[in-house]
Protein backbone atom coordinates (compact mmCIF):
# COMPACT_ATOMS: atom_id res chain seq x y z
CA UNK A 1 0.00 0.00 0.00
CA UNK A 2 1.13 3.51 -0.86
CA UNK A 3 1.60 6.67 1.09
CA UNK A 4 -1.32 8.02 -0.57
CA UNK A 5 -3.64 4.67 -0.48
CA UNK A 6 -3.23 4.94 3.44
CA UNK A 7 -5.72 7.52 4.17
CA UNK A 8 -2.97 8.96 6.17
CA UNK A 9 -1.24 12.48 5.70
CA UNK A 10 2.75 11.56 6.53
CA UNK A 11 4.80 14.17 6.83
CA UNK A 12 8.78 14.35 6.44
CA UNK A 13 10.88 16.21 8.72
CA UNK A 14 14.32 16.30 7.76
CA UNK A 15 16.81 17.05 11.07
CA UNK A 16 15.29 15.61 14.09
CA UNK A 17 17.11 18.05 16.89
CA UNK A 18 14.93 21.11 18.88
CA UNK A 19 13.27 22.23 15.94
CA UNK A 20 12.46 19.00 14.20
CA UNK A 21 11.69 17.38 17.29
CA UNK A 22 8.99 19.82 17.95
CA UNK A 23 7.16 20.40 15.12
CA UNK A 24 7.39 16.06 14.70
CA UNK A 25 5.45 16.21 18.41
CA UNK A 26 3.01 18.81 17.75
CA UNK A 27 1.77 17.16 14.43
CA UNK A 28 1.78 13.59 15.93
CA UNK A 29 -0.37 14.38 18.81
CA UNK A 30 -2.53 15.89 15.71
CA UNK A 31 -2.97 12.33 14.05
CA UNK A 32 -0.07 12.65 11.08
CA UNK A 33 1.97 10.19 10.47
CA UNK A 34 5.91 11.60 10.68
CA UNK A 35 8.60 10.01 9.14
CA UNK A 36 11.61 12.05 10.46
CA UNK A 37 15.12 11.88 8.75
CA UNK A 38 18.38 12.93 10.68
CA UNK A 39 21.79 12.60 8.95
CA UNK A 40 23.41 11.86 12.60
CA UNK A 41 22.58 8.00 14.57
CA UNK A 42 21.35 10.41 16.96
CA UNK A 43 18.86 13.54 16.78
CA UNK A 44 20.80 15.90 19.04
CA UNK A 45 22.04 18.54 16.36
CA UNK A 46 23.51 21.56 18.47
CA UNK A 47 22.97 20.48 21.52
CA UNK A 48 25.39 17.65 20.94
CA UNK A 49 28.01 19.08 18.64
CA UNK A 50 27.83 22.93 19.35
CA UNK A 51 26.97 23.51 23.28
CA UNK A 52 30.16 22.65 24.63
CA UNK A 53 30.70 20.00 27.05
CA UNK A 54 30.99 21.21 29.86
CA UNK A 55 27.15 21.79 29.47
CA UNK A 56 26.31 18.60 30.38
CA UNK A 57 23.79 19.05 32.50
CA UNK A 58 21.67 21.83 30.34
CA UNK A 59 22.75 18.49 27.55
CA UNK A 60 21.14 15.85 29.30
CA UNK A 61 17.96 17.83 29.83
CA UNK A 62 17.95 19.12 26.32
CA UNK A 63 18.62 15.79 24.84
CA UNK A 64 15.88 14.28 27.22
CA UNK A 65 13.56 16.68 25.64
CA UNK A 66 14.29 15.48 22.22
CA UNK A 67 13.52 12.02 23.31
CA UNK A 68 10.28 12.78 24.73
CA UNK A 69 8.72 14.13 21.82
CA UNK A 70 10.10 12.00 19.64
CA UNK A 71 8.51 9.16 21.38
CA UNK A 72 4.96 8.93 20.01
CA UNK A 73 3.74 5.92 17.79
CA UNK A 74 3.02 8.41 15.31
CA UNK A 75 6.67 9.21 14.37
CA UNK A 76 9.69 6.99 13.15
CA UNK A 77 13.17 8.25 13.35
CA UNK A 78 15.07 7.05 10.29
CA UNK A 79 19.00 8.33 11.12
CA UNK A 80 21.75 8.24 9.31
CA UNK A 81 19.91 9.32 6.35
CA UNK A 82 21.29 13.26 4.76
CA UNK A 83 19.33 14.85 2.76
CA UNK A 84 21.90 15.63 -0.71
CA UNK A 85 23.51 12.76 0.27
CA UNK A 86 21.35 9.51 0.96
CA UNK A 87 18.30 10.92 -0.73
CA UNK A 88 17.85 13.59 -3.42
CA UNK A 89 14.84 16.52 -2.89
CA UNK A 90 13.46 15.16 -5.96
CA UNK A 91 13.19 11.80 -5.00
CA UNK A 92 11.44 13.03 -1.87
CA UNK A 93 9.18 14.98 -3.63
CA UNK A 94 7.62 11.76 -5.19
CA UNK A 95 7.17 9.67 -2.48
CA UNK A 96 3.51 10.78 -1.52
CA UNK A 97 4.13 12.92 1.38
CA UNK A 98 1.77 15.48 2.23
CA UNK A 99 4.45 18.07 3.30
CA UNK A 100 8.04 17.87 3.91
CA UNK A 101 9.33 20.29 6.49
CA UNK A 102 13.36 21.12 7.09
CA UNK A 103 14.61 21.50 10.43
CA UNK A 104 18.04 20.70 9.27
CA UNK A 105 19.43 23.86 11.55
CA UNK A 106 22.17 26.97 11.02
CA UNK A 107 24.96 24.73 10.65
CA UNK A 108 26.17 27.48 8.53
CA UNK A 109 29.03 30.05 9.55
CA UNK A 110 28.65 33.51 8.19
CA UNK A 111 31.62 33.80 6.24
CA UNK A 112 34.20 36.24 7.45
CA UNK A 113 33.80 39.01 5.14
CA UNK A 114 37.46 39.13 3.67
CA UNK A 115 38.22 38.79 -0.01
CA UNK A 116 40.03 35.56 -0.34
CA UNK A 117 40.03 34.49 3.12
CA UNK A 118 38.54 31.08 2.73
CA UNK A 119 41.69 30.07 1.39
CA UNK A 120 43.06 30.53 5.04
CA UNK A 121 41.17 27.24 6.25
CA UNK A 122 43.01 25.08 7.44
CA UNK A 123 45.79 27.21 7.93
CA UNK A 124 45.13 28.88 10.80
CA UNK A 125 41.30 29.95 10.20
CA UNK A 126 38.62 28.31 11.59
CA UNK A 127 35.52 28.79 11.69
CA UNK A 128 33.25 28.29 14.82
CA UNK A 129 30.63 25.15 13.96
CA UNK A 130 33.78 22.90 12.98
CA UNK A 131 36.13 23.69 15.99
CA UNK A 132 32.98 23.00 18.56
CA UNK A 133 32.48 20.07 16.81
CA UNK A 134 36.42 18.76 17.16
CA UNK A 135 35.74 20.28 20.98
CA UNK A 136 32.80 17.94 21.69
CA UNK A 137 33.63 14.98 20.31
CA UNK A 138 37.74 14.83 19.77
CA UNK A 139 37.74 11.87 23.00
CA UNK A 140 35.76 9.76 21.32
CA UNK A 141 37.43 6.54 20.05
CA UNK A 142 37.39 5.93 16.34
CA UNK A 143 36.92 9.95 16.20
CA UNK A 144 37.12 11.02 12.38
CA UNK A 145 35.92 14.51 11.80
CA UNK A 146 37.52 18.09 11.59
CA UNK A 147 40.96 18.34 13.48
CA UNK A 148 42.52 21.65 15.15
CA UNK A 149 45.46 22.54 16.89
CA UNK A 150 45.15 25.48 19.30
CA UNK A 151 47.78 28.08 19.47
CA UNK A 152 48.21 30.72 21.84
CA UNK A 153 47.54 34.59 20.74
CA UNK A 154 44.06 33.61 18.57
CA UNK A 155 42.01 36.42 17.59
CA UNK A 156 38.24 35.23 18.05
CA UNK A 157 36.12 37.20 15.82
CA UNK A 158 32.26 38.70 16.82
CA UNK A 159 30.64 39.16 19.52
CA UNK A 160 27.99 36.83 20.67
CA UNK A 161 27.96 33.74 23.17
CA UNK A 162 29.23 31.26 20.44
CA UNK A 163 32.62 33.72 19.71
CA UNK A 164 32.88 33.61 24.30
CA UNK A 165 32.09 29.48 24.06
CA UNK A 166 35.51 29.63 21.23
CA UNK A 167 37.43 32.72 23.66
CA UNK A 168 36.68 29.78 27.03
CA UNK A 169 37.79 26.69 24.73
CA UNK A 170 40.74 28.14 23.29
CA UNK A 171 42.14 30.21 26.98
CA UNK A 172 41.08 26.25 28.49
CA UNK A 173 42.64 24.44 26.27
CA UNK A 174 46.08 26.46 26.10
CA UNK A 175 46.14 26.30 29.75
CA UNK A 176 45.59 22.71 30.36
CA UNK A 177 47.95 21.97 27.94
CA UNK A 178 50.74 24.49 29.11
CA UNK A 179 50.04 23.42 33.22
CA UNK A 180 50.79 19.75 31.53
CA UNK A 181 53.96 20.89 30.96
CA UNK A 182 54.80 21.67 34.51
CA UNK A 183 52.86 18.55 35.81
CA UNK A 184 49.55 20.14 36.92
CA UNK A 185 46.93 18.30 36.09
CA UNK A 186 43.55 20.54 35.99
CA UNK A 187 40.36 19.40 34.40
CA UNK A 188 37.83 20.97 32.21
CA UNK A 189 35.32 21.60 35.01
CA UNK A 190 37.96 23.16 37.24
CA UNK A 191 38.76 25.40 34.22
CA UNK A 192 35.57 26.24 33.25
CA UNK A 193 34.82 27.67 36.84
CA UNK A 194 37.86 29.92 36.13
CA UNK A 195 40.81 30.12 35.06
CA UNK A 196 42.08 32.56 37.48
CA UNK A 197 40.84 31.03 40.04
CA UNK A 198 42.87 27.76 39.06
CA UNK A 199 46.04 29.81 38.07
CA UNK A 200 46.04 31.32 41.63
CA UNK A 201 45.68 27.89 43.44
CA UNK A 202 48.89 26.90 41.41
CA UNK A 203 50.50 30.25 41.90
CA UNK A 204 50.98 30.72 38.25
CA UNK A 205 50.04 33.50 36.16
CA UNK A 206 49.25 33.79 32.12
CA UNK A 207 52.97 35.13 31.60
CA UNK A 208 55.00 32.73 34.20
CA UNK A 209 53.16 29.78 31.74
CA UNK A 210 54.42 31.36 28.55
CA UNK A 211 50.91 32.77 27.20
CA UNK A 212 49.62 35.79 25.95
CA UNK A 213 46.01 34.40 25.96
CA UNK A 214 43.94 35.21 23.12
CA UNK A 215 41.96 38.74 21.57
CA UNK A 216 38.39 39.18 21.23
CA UNK A 217 37.54 41.83 18.29
CA UNK A 218 33.73 42.76 18.28
CA UNK A 219 33.02 45.48 15.63
CA UNK A 220 30.84 47.15 18.23
CA UNK A 221 31.27 48.36 21.78
CA UNK A 222 31.53 45.73 24.94
CA UNK A 223 28.33 46.77 25.84
CA UNK A 224 26.45 45.99 22.22
CA UNK A 225 27.64 42.95 22.28
CA UNK A 226 24.42 40.35 21.70
CA UNK A 227 25.20 38.06 24.88
CA UNK A 228 22.12 38.66 27.11
CA UNK A 229 19.60 36.55 26.20
CA UNK A 230 16.80 38.62 28.25
CA UNK A 231 14.16 41.34 26.23
CA UNK A 232 15.46 44.06 26.21
CA UNK A 233 12.27 46.06 25.38
CA UNK A 234 12.00 48.81 27.99
CA UNK A 235 14.86 51.22 29.35
CA UNK A 236 15.06 49.43 32.13
CA UNK A 237 15.67 45.57 30.55
CA UNK A 238 17.91 47.71 28.21
CA UNK A 239 19.94 48.81 31.22
CA UNK A 240 20.10 45.51 32.81
CA UNK A 241 21.00 43.90 29.47
CA UNK A 242 24.13 46.12 29.20
CA UNK A 243 24.95 45.25 32.56
CA UNK A 244 24.81 41.59 31.41
CA UNK A 245 26.99 42.82 28.73
CA UNK A 246 29.75 44.39 30.75
CA UNK A 247 30.01 41.22 33.37
CA UNK A 248 30.55 39.22 30.64
C1 LIG B 1 28.01 27.30 20.25
C2 LIG B 1 26.54 27.25 20.58
C3 LIG B 1 26.14 27.44 21.89
C4 LIG B 1 24.79 27.40 22.21
N1 LIG B 1 24.45 27.59 23.51
C5 LIG B 1 23.14 27.48 23.86
C6 LIG B 1 22.75 27.58 25.24
O1 LIG B 1 23.58 27.78 26.13
N2 LIG B 1 21.42 27.47 25.55
C7 LIG B 1 20.47 27.23 24.57
O2 LIG B 1 19.29 27.13 24.87
N3 LIG B 1 20.84 27.16 23.28
C8 LIG B 1 22.12 27.25 22.91
N4 LIG B 1 22.48 27.16 21.60
C9 LIG B 1 21.43 27.11 20.60
C10 LIG B 1 20.77 25.75 20.43
O3 LIG B 1 21.74 24.74 20.51
C11 LIG B 1 20.12 25.78 19.06
O4 LIG B 1 19.30 26.89 18.95
C12 LIG B 1 19.24 24.56 18.79
O5 LIG B 1 19.90 23.38 19.11
C13 LIG B 1 18.87 24.59 17.30
O6 LIG B 1 18.02 23.50 17.02
P1 LIG B 1 17.62 23.12 15.55
O7 LIG B 1 16.78 21.89 15.64
O8 LIG B 1 17.05 24.29 14.82
O9 LIG B 1 18.97 22.83 14.77
P2 LIG B 1 20.16 21.81 15.05
O10 LIG B 1 20.37 21.60 16.49
O11 LIG B 1 21.31 22.30 14.24
O12 LIG B 1 19.63 20.46 14.43
C14 LIG B 1 19.54 20.23 13.05
C15 LIG B 1 19.42 18.72 12.85
O13 LIG B 1 19.29 18.50 11.46
C16 LIG B 1 20.17 17.46 11.08
N5 LIG B 1 20.51 17.72 9.69
C17 LIG B 1 21.21 18.78 9.20
N6 LIG B 1 21.29 18.71 7.85
C18 LIG B 1 20.62 17.58 7.51
C19 LIG B 1 20.33 16.96 6.26
N7 LIG B 1 20.76 17.49 5.09
N8 LIG B 1 19.61 15.80 6.24
C20 LIG B 1 19.19 15.24 7.41
N9 LIG B 1 19.42 15.79 8.61
C21 LIG B 1 20.11 16.94 8.66
C22 LIG B 1 21.35 17.55 12.04
O14 LIG B 1 22.03 16.32 12.15
C23 LIG B 1 20.65 17.95 13.33
O15 LIG B 1 20.26 16.85 14.10
C24 LIG B 1 23.82 27.17 21.22
C25 LIG B 1 24.22 26.96 19.90
C26 LIG B 1 25.56 27.00 19.58
C27 LIG B 1 25.98 26.79 18.15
Amino acid sequence: MSIKESGHHFIAIFGGAVAGAEAASQLAKQGFRIVVFDQSKLPYGKIEDGLPKWHYKLRDKEEAHIDEKLDHENILFVPNTKLGRDIGFEEVLHWGFSAIILATGAWRDRPLPVEGIDSYIGKGLSYQNPFVYWYNHKHEPGYNGPSFYIHDNALIVGGGLASLDVVKIVMMETVQKALKTRGIEENMFSLEHGINKALEKHRLSLPELGLVGCTLCYRRRDIDMPLSPMAANTPELAEKARMVRKKY
